[in-house]
């Protein structure tokens, strides 16, 4: 704590992780002896930076960005870069941490990073997020690279960002570094299925969930909260698998539609127009539209909160569990309180952490990493296929490393245990660095 002074987030995510790991400790004496606790908790590399640049009528705007290079046993640096006014160090290396652990899941050579801006992109032009993109890249480029460190996607930055992120590295260096940055579009580098991969890979894995339960998502009632990258394809999946997705947000409100949510609307409004989700009922009349309050009232058999950290509390979770909801998967990163996670355990509810059910988006950010290194570029149906393949072993280790440790059922204590022995196996490796 008086090392991170105020970094209450970073502070959640460490405790979180540390109070699963006694008896990996136990067990495994040597990560004690080289103190891998301590250096996991300690970042390699943190970049702070200003980042000037002028709006549509001249004005000069100061932000300030954040890279943080927390740890590389595995692999390159990894994870998304987000805009968001509420972005700040403890987010960040919130996020990074996470990422450490996430990665180790997926099975894929990829170490764990996390970067971002104070930046608001809302209400912004096009030339505007350009320009402010151009301006953040003109440090950022210095301290990644294919082999270092390979940023991507996160809130507020989609396929629009990432082409003018790349576009400047690209000039600065000279060079055509496809697997410096992932989420490219599909026509200069970008992997198909990286754009669905994050909210598919959670609603295959809360099918994994629901399968060790001897049930299936047809027919269940699903909520999703967010309308962003991670909620649409979410819901786009979930309802190709019969579920009926019945409501999803934004930071205003929330929709609810009996019928199911037309995922082609919400996809109009919210990647094409870029507007609120309370215009969905422009053309869907018999609709609802709740302003403000929690989107976690409606009643669901499976919560998937894809939103933003910390949108799920205790009273949310008391909720839930009141009206009998069977199974939450994170598709955000740490959307649930600690007291709402309790809540859900201690009732019976399976519970399943970001790291482990949203890993699908890096996942595949990683075979997109593969298919650049190799000049190739794979079918939707075989980079899905993958992506499947991926989530089931994730949701296996998960179940099966936590039920070695005498916590089955439990995926929090899985994916914790799971992903820390990975990377503390290499960083036993290769010595005190
Ligand atoms: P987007 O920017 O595409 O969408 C974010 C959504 O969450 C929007 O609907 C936004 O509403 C809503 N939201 C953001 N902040 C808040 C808030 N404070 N309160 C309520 N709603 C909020 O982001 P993504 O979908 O990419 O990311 C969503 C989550 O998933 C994040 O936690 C991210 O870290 C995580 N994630 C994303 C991955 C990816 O591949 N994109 C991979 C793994 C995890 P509004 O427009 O009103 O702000």
């Amino acid at each position: 704590l008086y090392r991170n002074p105020g970094e209450a987030e970073f502070h959640q995510a460490v405790r979180e992780v540390l109070e699963t790991l006694g008896p990996v400790l136990a067990k495994y004496p040597e990560f004690a002896d080289k103190k891998i606790i301590q250096r996991i908790c300690e970042p390699e590399r943190q970049i702070i930076f200003r980042v000037p640049w002028r709006d549509d009528k001249g004005e000069i705007h100061i932000n300030r960005a954040f890279r943080v290079e927390f740890n590389s046993a595995l692999g390159p640096f990894k994870g998304g870069m987000r805009f968001h006014p509420s972005v700040y160090l403890g987010i960040i290396k919130f996020l990074g941490f996470e990422q450490i652990f996430k990665n180790a899941l997926t099975g894929l050579p990829i170490g764990g990073g996390k970067g971002g801006s104070d930046f608001n992109p809302k209400g912004r032009s096009d030339s505007e997020i350009e320009s402010f993109c151009q301006s953040l890249m003109l440090e950022l480029y210095r301290h990644i690279g294919e082999y270092t460190d390979v940023p991507a996607g996160d809130i507020g930055v989609g396929s629009r960002e990432i082409g003018y992120l790349f576009g400047q590295y690209k000039r600065i260096t000279n060079r055509y570094e496809s697997g410096v940055i992932t989420g490219k579009g599909l026509g200069w580098g970008g992997s198909r299925a990286r754009k669905e991969a994050t909210g598919y890979g959670v609603v295959l894995f809360a099918q994994e969930m629901l399968k060790f339960q001897r049930q299936s998502l047809d027919g269940m009632k699903v909520v999703v909260s967010g309308s962003g990258n991670v909620a649409i394809y979410a819901m786009e999946k979930a309802q190709e698998l019969g579920a009926i997705v019945v409501a999803c947000s934004d930071s205003s409100g929330y929709i609810y539609d009996e019928n199911g949510i037309d995922i082609g609307t919400v996809k109009r409004i919210k990647e094409f127009e870029r507007r609120r989700i309370a215009t969905y009922l422009e053309s869907h009349s018999s609709a609802r539209y709740v302003e403000g309050s929690s989107i976690w009232s409606v009643p669901c058999d499976v919560a998937l909160p894809c939103a933003t950290q910390n949108e799920l509390t205790a009273r949310d979770a008391k909720t839930l569990v009141e009206n009998n909801c069977k199974i939450v998967a994170e598709g955000a990163n740490m959307p649930t309180t600690p007291e709402g996670i309790q809540l859900f355990q201690s009732a019976g509810v399976y519970f399943a952490p970001g790291k482990a059910a949203n890993a699908g988006g890096v996942a595949t950010s990683a075979l997109e990493m593969q298919q650049n290194a190799s000049r190739d570029s794979w079918s939707s149906e075989y980079t899905q296929k993958r992506l499947q393949d991926i989530m089931v072993d994730i949701h296996a280790s998960c179940y099966e490393t936590a039920a070695e440790f005498g916590a089955e059922g439990n995926y929090v204590t899985g994916a914790n245990i799971a992903g820390f022995i990975k990377v503390a196996g290499a960083m036993t490796a290769m010595g005190v660095i």
